[in-house]
């Protein structure tokens, strides 16, 4: 029997996993995002579709008997600093008379460095954990309103995450969740720097309408999808802490595409969503051990500006926890393959 025939012999369950609610819920935030605040069930913290999988011999052999797996992703929605700090003090010096030195600095910034590439360092701190992972890169041109850097300048850092076995994925701008051809577009731009394919994919602020984005992520040829989670609570929205294939209740038809759930993003734990403090690894502890629990896979995103102070210290007891429980860890595309392999028993 597959996931999907498993899933809709209990209708409670089945309605969780399609997300059935948000076809006829209109709520949604700002960012047309269904929020986790609107939901009729609150309950997001316990993995009940897998859960119930497992209860029905589901079950997962990780490499190396790992008991769980942990898919870690950052998403690069910046690489310049303080291009912006600098703009405004040069604006400032301009009024107080200094022009020549002020755009001098913005020359020098421009044409120095990236300060946020830190991509080596996250990197060399996840090969200590025996982990890789996976880097969204946006593929935006200037006037977009997701537009912080070019791709095409990124080609040496790109590179050298390649090279050393790390995954480089498509991060969609604001307006892609919903357009298959800007998704292709910039997949196959992404592609042109890669000089491989792109497989995976997230959009930016979580961006995602059920089932609508996974149609345009399957039209628009990607393997995989890890955007589906709540930007303001972290959890298990749809039930699941295993990867799967999305049914669409329109048209009744399981959608060609995987969906790796986001459990936990760095941002969801601070104001103004969960606000969680000082008690974030308490709470990601229960996440993880919950998924522990049912052989499942936590998927984390991490963004590279987060790679600081409390954030990283936090981001090394995530990979050091993960670590010492033998969990499998890896990036988006490893975790894919790995359940694409199980077809026997996994997809519909
Ligand atoms: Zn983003």
């Amino acid at each position: 029997m597959n996931m999907h025939h498993l899933l809709h012999q209990d209708p409670e369950i089945w309605d969780l996993f399609t997300r059935k609610e948000e076809y006829s819920n209109p709520r949604r935030d700002p960012y047309d995002r269904f929020p986790y605040y609107a939901c009729r069930d609150l309950n997001i913290f316990e993995p009940r579709a897998s859960q119930y999988l497992i209860t029905h011999g589901y079950s997962c052999d990780y490499p190396d008997n790992a008991p769980f797996a942990v898919c870690l992703t950052h998403d690069i929605d910046r690489v310049y600093t303080s291009l912006h700090t600098k703009r405004q003090s040069a604006l400032r010096s301009l009024k107080r008379g200094r022009p020549l030195q002020s755009f001098h600095s913005i020359a020098r910034m421009r044409s120095k460095k990236l300060p946020l590439c830190n991509f080596s360092d996250i990197m060399g701190l996840e090969e200590k954990y025996g982990a890789t992972s996976t880097f969204f890169f946006l593929a935006e041109k200037p006037g977009e309103q997701a537009y912080t850097y070019t791709i095409e300048d990124l080609e040496p850092e790109i590179g050298r995450i390649i090279d050393h076995g790390g995954e480089v994925g498509l991060h969609g701008g604001h307006t892609a969740y919903l357009d298959a051809q800007e998704m292709k577009e910039k997949k196959e731009r992404l592609e042109k720097v890669t000089c491989k394919p792109v497989k995976g994919y997230r959009n930016h602020y979580l961006r995602f309408r059920v089932p609508d984005t996974w149609e345009c992520l399957s039209s628009a040829g990607f393997q995989y999808d890890t955007t589906f989670g709540y930007a303001d609570c972290f959890g298990f929205r749809n039930g699941m802490c295993h990867p799967f294939r999305p049914f669409n209740l329109t048209t009744n038809r399981t959608i060609d595409i995987q969906e790796i759930p986001l459990t936990v993003m760095d941002r969801t734990m601070d104001q103004p969503y969960m606000g969680l403090d000082s008690r974030k690894w308490e709470a990601i502890k229960m996440l993880v051990d919950r998924i522990a629990a049912c052989n499942g896979v936590f998927t984390v995103l991490w963004h590279n500006v987060s790679m600081e102070g409390e954030n990283l210290k936090l981001y090394e007891k995530i990979l050091r926890y993960c670590h010492d429980r033998k969990a499998w860890m890896t990036n988006g595309e490893g975790i894919s393959q790995f359940f694409l392999d199980k077809t026997d028993t996994y997809l519909s």
